[in-house]
């Protein structure tokens, strides 16, 4: 393997190298290929500084300035370059990238969730050759209940603490405003959210099927009975929020994948937990591999080695990608 054979490569995000030299980066921190893509606007896949011109979808990029205001964030297109939705948040997409001189085609999820939920269609995999995926919860215990069943245990458990507020956390973008709607579906008429929050739903809004009209939580706002207060997770153990929590008996829960594992309660101090999820689980990841029928398959994020050794049992080429070593070559 040369360091410009075609194929993929984990460097500052994933860069996919075409047979002419070209390389198209996809969530990098600070963008070095010829074509920058970006799939969502979370965090940890997020541009730092200025990135150039983005391969993305109009959603991912006002999402994008709202998060980070002072960058210049300019939509581009590239013909090579395809978005497909990607089901995780607002504007998420997986990019397919057809290199024209050999026909490989590409696919990086990105973050993925084949379910519908709420105002989001799940991810409908397209095929492709090479495959990179994530693989948040690429382990057989990682299996989350139907949809239908996670939302329903939510608006119960909701509908049986109106006695009291409650203090909803999730991630600004994506579960929070999900957090949002379902309180709403209970009757918990007032809901209020950081600006943070309240940030990524003005820019969200305009792209997706749904209102979130939550008042702002700012020191003073008395909660009362009925109130629900939807807070990021990284609050959860803040002084400020174990006072709030003792002075109104608030009961706290969080909402995430991991909750399939008793450890994400005691974690986050939570009193209750719910499997709310913007990833596809195990039986879904495979699912997602199945449909996409690659020839080679690279995995990253979370269980990158399990799964990988998963579907190599299961008859794929697979292997976990590695920071800085490549690709079809020495695969
Ligand atoms: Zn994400």
């Amino acid at each position: 393997m040369t360091e410009t054979a075609p194929g993929v490569a984990l460097r500052d995000g994933i860069e996919i190298r075409l047979a002419d030299g070209t390389t198209v980066v996809a969530d990098a921190r600070d963008p070095a290929g010829d074509v920058t893509a970006l799939t969502h606007a979370h965090g940890d896949h997020l541009f730092g500084g200025d990135p150039g011109p983005v391969v993305c979808s109009a959603a991912t990029a006002d999402i994008a300035r709202a998060r980070r205001p002072e960058a210049d964030v300019a939509v581009t297109t590239d013909p090579r370059v395809e978005l497909v939705n990607a089901g995780h948040v607002a504007g998420s997409r997986a990019v397919v990238v057809t290199d024209p001189d050999d026909g490989t085609r590409y696919c990086y999820t990105g973050d993925c969730s084949t379910r519908d939920r709420l105002y989001l269609d799940g991810f409908d995999p397209p095929e492709a050759d090479v495959l990179v995926v994530e693989t948040t919860y690429g382990e057989p215990r990682y299996r989350l209940p139907p949809q239908a069943a996670v939302e329903g245990a939510v608006v119960d458990w909701l509908a049986d603490t109106a006695d009291t507020p409650v203090l909803l956390f999730g991630y600004s973008l994506g579960r929070a405003q999900k957090l949002q709607v379902l309180a709403e579906r209970a009757g918990r008429d007032r809901v209020f959210a950081t600006e943070a929050v309240r940030r990524v739903n003005r820019a969200m809004e305009p792209h997706v099927d749904a209102t979130f009209p939550v008042a702002p939580y700012a020191d003073g706002v008395d909660l009362r009975p009925g109130d629900a207060l939807v807070l990021p997770p990284s609050a959860a153990r803040r002084d400020w929020v174990t006072r709030l929590r003792e002075r109104h008996d608030a009961p706290a829960a969080g909402f995430s994948g991991w909750a399939v594992d008793d450890s994400f309660r005691y974690r986050g101090g939570y009193d209750v937990t719910f499997a709310l999820s913007d990833h596809c689980d195990f039986d879904e990841l495979n699912a997602v591999v199945d449909a996409v029928d690659p020839e080679r398959v690279y995995t990253t994020h979370g269980s990158t080695d399990a799964f990988a050794d998963h579907l190599v049992s299961r008859g794929y080429d697979a292997r976990a990608l590695r920071a800085n070593q490549t690709s079809l070559g020495e695969f």
